[in-house]
């Protein structure tokens, strides 16, 4: 972020504020005092038992992580997940680990993994600690993934299913049907191994038959009947290229992750509860050592004690979408102009649009982690930007719709051509950062909206007869306006009442009930402005399966020509301001020169939406 526009976060940052306790904190500070992790061994990387009894004792009091699948760009409901789990770390002496979950071939793409790792970043996070880089990815453990399935399969906890998938769907059975045995569940180890090394050998076509976990085909959670925790699938991975035909189940691979890299706390979103029981299941048959039919001993081959899988509420913002699928569509159909679009809820979509890092991690901090699904509603998010920009945006006059207005009585005052030399803080609280320099003169550019022919009612501002301050500026009677043909108004006239200028001596003599901004046909600079609003009309565009390109707010986007005033000549790329009375803008990233500014509207000045 540039930090030209934007000082230092005067509000205190969110690590520095008080937090809000919830179940999370409550199970990891009673974990601290019972001291249930200290007794832990860290090799220096993640490994099995022995790697990490050959270690020192965790210099990390817990281990958290956050794993993305590199399928797509992240979004701000990811953006919880990362404060959550990197912040969780930070206030308890732990660490959190930057994981790509990269075990399924087919969805993966390098592509993604750079802007992943950025996000991150950005947000304020990274995954350094103790000398480390805790940046790891799931395939590099598929060695240890198929030790795993063999060390289950010999200890008579895993079998080759060959029913067809038909088969293996209806001996399922359902909530209210026990399942059924297949017949292969009776195999021997040893026909186990031999079979399913002819699947990890390429032997078996794809389909053919699934490695399964024995555990109880009659378990009131459907999840424990005999789950499957090998496919075969030949599909080149972006990591592994083609040396694996077989691929492990997310629901296998995780918990096997989560226990190699030493994580105590593995926090993950409510659809996986069901799948608990099984990742401690996993965790506690690897863990243990087993004794053999003939006798021999298979040791453990993870070690303990073992991490535990904790379930939050994700993220569902109104007016917003967060599934990656569907935002892919808005990009490929051409609904938004990319990822980055402002428009868009991902991470550098936010950026863009001006939100900030302390933003979200307010965000996070203030929507909390609960264990039940709710909607957060967008004003939220839009109330986290103020809050955080405000106190550190620079302040900027710009005029979005501009007329001009003339000072009738400007030459025979000053003398014709004369300009008056105005200022204004460029915070109002923050009078150590000085003054913005701009000119008065004859000719000015106001809102069109602010000059009224016959006022409405509670109208304060421009209309014949009236008397406004020009903010920072004298104070203006209006004496009426010019029209073109078509009755349009083409300029407003006003005379300067003298002796009224902003802070001279005697200036409030004239009491008036409007103020209006404006900036200077002498100095003020053209700019594009990018007037972003929702994306979507309705609060909930995704709901019970409807097509949720029907409600695209068709007025999301509106590009407009404006007036600004000089001091954002030199504005760079990120930085933001409060346009007075406008909202928050950001120079845009992408698009913002000094020879042709682009400024995006990040929010308004208060919440329009929800009123
Ligand atoms: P999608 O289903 O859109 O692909 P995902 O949940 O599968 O999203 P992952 O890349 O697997 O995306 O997510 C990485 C982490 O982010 C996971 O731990 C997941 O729980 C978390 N996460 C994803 N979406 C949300 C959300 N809306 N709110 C909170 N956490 C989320
Ligand atoms: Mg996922």
């Amino acid at each position: 972020m540039s930090t030209a526009n934007v000082k230092a976060n005067s509000s205190g940052t969110p690590e520095d504020a008080p937090k809000v306790s919830n179940f999370l904190r409550q199970i990891i500070e009673s974990d601290l005092a019972h001291g249930t992790y200290a007794q832990r061994q860290w090799a220096g990387s993640p490994g099995d038992a022995a790697h990490h009894a050959s270690g020192n004792p965790d210099p990390a009091k817990i281990r958290t992580r956050f794993p993305p699948e590199p399928n797509g760009y992240l979004h701000v409901g990811h953006a919880k997940s990362i404060c959550l789990n990197f912040g969780l770390a930070r206030d308890y002496g732990g660490v959190c680990h930057m994981r790509f979950d990269d075990t399924n071939p087919e969805k993966e793409d390098t592509e993604y993994v750079n802007s992943i790792l950025d996000a991150v970043q950005w947000l304020g996070f990274n995954w350094d600690a103790n000398g480390t880089s805790h940046l790891y990815q799931a395939s590099d453990y598929f060695d240890f993934m198929y030790r795993a399935a063999e060390h289950l399969i010999q200890a008579g906890l895993a079998y080759v299913d060959e029913q067809s998938p038909e088969d293996m769907r209806l001996n399922r059975g359902d909530f209210n049907t026990p399942g059924k045995d297949s017949p292969f569940r009776a195999r021997t180890p040893a026909e186990n191994l031999s079979r399913f090394r002819e699947m990890r050998d390429g032997q078996l076509a794809d389909g053919a038959a699934v490695l399964r976990a024995k555990i109880d085909m009659a378990s009131p959670n459907i999840n424990m009947r005999d789950p499957a925790i090998y496919r075969i699938r030949r599909a080149t991975h972006h990591n592994t290229g083609d040396t694996w035909c077989i691929y492990p189940m997310y629901t296998f691979a995780h918990p096997i992750e989560d226990a190699l890299e030493q994580i105590t706390h593995s926090i993950c979103t409510l659809e996986f509860e069901d799948q608990r029981p099984f990742y401690d299941w996993l965790m506690a048959r690897l863990s243990e050592s087993h004794t053999l039919a003939d006798g021999t001993q298979l040791s453990a081959l993870l070690a303990a004690p073992s991490p535990k899988q904790y379930e939050f509420a994700r993220l569902n913002l109104t007016y917003v979408i967060t599934s990656k699928r569907k935002l892919a569509q808005l990009v490929n159909e051409g609904k938004v102009n990319g990822w980055d679009d402002p428009r868009m809820p991902t991470i550098v979509g936010l950026r863009r649009r001006g939100y900030t890092p302390e933003s979200l991690q307010l965000f996070a901090e203030r929507i909390g982690v609960t264990k039940s699904d709710s909607w957060i509603d967008y004003s939220t998010l839009e109330g986290c930007l103020r809050d955080d920009l405000d106190p550190k945006a620079a302040r900027a006059m710009a005029v979005l719709d501009p007329i001009q207005l003339t000072i009738t009585n400007w030459d025979e005052l000053m003398g014709e051509g004369a300009l008056d030399n105005c200022h204004a803080p460029v915070h109002p609280h923050h009078a150590e950062w000085g003054q913005r320099h701009f000119k008065f003169g004859k000719q000015l550019w106001i809102e069109r909206t602010d000059y009224e022919e016959v006022p409405s009612k509670g109208f304060f501002r421009l209309f014949p007869g009236n008397k406004v301050r020009l903010k920072y500026g004298h104070v203006i009677e209006c004496t009426g306006a010019n029209k073109d043909a078509n009755g349009q108004i083409t300029e407003v006239l006003a005379q300067l009442i003298p002796d009224t200028k902003s802070g001279t001596p005697g200036s409030d003599s004239v009491k008036v009930k409007g103020v209006i901004t404006w900036v200077s046909q002498a100095d003020a600079i053209k700019a594009e402005v990018r007037l972003y609003d929702r994306l979507f009309s309705e609060a909930n565009p995704d709901a019970g399966g409807k097509d949720f390109l029907a409600s695209l707010n068709p007025s999301s986007l509106k590009v407009i020509e404006a007036y600004v005033e000089p001091s954002l000549a030199n504005s760079k790329p990120d930085d933001k301001f409060q346009f007075e009375r406008h909202g928050y803008f950001v120079a845009d990233r992408i698009d913002h020169t000094g020879t042709k500014p682009v400024f995006n509207r990040s929010t308004g000045l208060k919440d329009t939406w929800s009123k």
